[in-house]
C-alpha cells in the first residue's frame, strides 16, 4: 500500500512539475491567442449586427462576380486569396546548362570575364517554342544589343519574366496578354552575350525588381 501511494504521488510530482515547465514556456502563447479569439469574435458581432441582409447579399454577389472574372490556371491551385504570386511553369523543356549565379561571379564563356548569370539557360535546339511563364501582360518586347530579341512579361505580383536570346520573329508585342502556355516566340542565336553557349533560352525572372532564381519559382517542382 505504502509503495504504490509512494508511487503515486511521486507520478503526481512528475507531473505536477512536467505541467510547470509546460506553462512556463508556453503560457504566453495561449493567452495571445485568446485575446486573438475575443477580438476577432467582437468583430463579427458588430458586423454582423450592423449589417442589414440586403447589404450581405449584395457583397457576396459582388464577391462572385469578381472571382469569375479570373482566369482559370490562377483558381484551379490556389483558390484562395488574391495579391498572391500565379501559377509558373518553365518555358521551355530541356537541360539547364548554366544555373542562376545568385549574385555571385561565374565566367562567362563568351565574354571571357566573370559577371553574375542573373538568370537559367535552358537547352533547346534553334525554333522551339518559347511559352510564357504564366499569365500576364508582354511589358516590353525589345532587342538588346547583348541580350539579343527579348520578351518581359509582367505577372502581378510584382513578378515578371523575362525572356532572352529569342528569334527575331516573336510572335507577341508589348500590352499583349498572355496566359501560361501561350507561345511568345521561339529559340534562336541573337544574345552575343552568351553565343559560346549551344542553343539555349536565357530565362530570368524579377520580383519586386531584383533578380530571383527562375527554378525556385516554379511550381512543378518543390
Ligand atoms: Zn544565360
Amino acid at each position: 500500500m505504502d509503495k504504490t501511494l509512494g508511487n503515486i504521488t511521486q507520478e503526481n510530482q512528475n507531473y505536477l512539475s512536467d505541467q510547470n515547465t509546460n506553462s512556463t514556456t508556453s503560457s504566453l502563447f495561449p493567452d495571445l491567442e485568446e485575446a486573438g479569439e475575443i477580438v476577432s469574435s467582437v468583430e463579427k458581432n458588430e458586423s454582423s449586427q450592423s449589417a442589414s441582409s440586403s447589404s450581405n447579399q449584395s457583397s457576396s454577389q459582388a464577391q462572385q462576380s469578381d472571382s469569375s472574372k479570373q482566369s482559370e490556371t490562377s483558381k484551379k491551385d490556389t483558390g484562395s486569396s488574391t495579391g498572391e504570386k500565379p501559377l509558373f511553369m518553365l518555358p521551355v523543356t530541356g537541360d539547364v546548362i548554366k544555373e542562376y549565379s545568385n549574385n555571385e561571379l561565374v565566367k562567362s564563356e563568351t565574354l571571357g570575364d566573370w559577371r553574375t548569370h542573373d538568370g537559367v539557360d535552358i537547352k533547346g535546339k534553334e525554333g522551339t517554342q518559347v511559352k510564357a511563364a504564366a499569365n500576364g501582360t508582354v511589358s516590353e518586347v525589345t532587342e538588346d544589343a547583348m541580350w539579343g530579341m527579348m520578351v518581359v512579361i509582367d505577372h502581378g505580383g510584382n513578378m515578371q519574366s523575362i525572356y532572352c536570346n529569342l528569334n527575331k520573329a516573336v510572335n507577341v508585342k508589348k500590352g499583349d496578354k498572355v496566359e501560361l502556355g501561350t507561345i511568345i516566340g521561339s529559340i534562336g542565336n541573337t544574345a552575343l552575350a552568351e553565343v559560346a553557349l549551344q542553343p539555349h533560352l536565357h530565362f530570368a525572372m524579377k520580383e519586386n525588381g531584383k533578380y530571383v532564381d527562375p527554378l525556385k519559382c516554379m511550381d512543378k517542382v518543390s
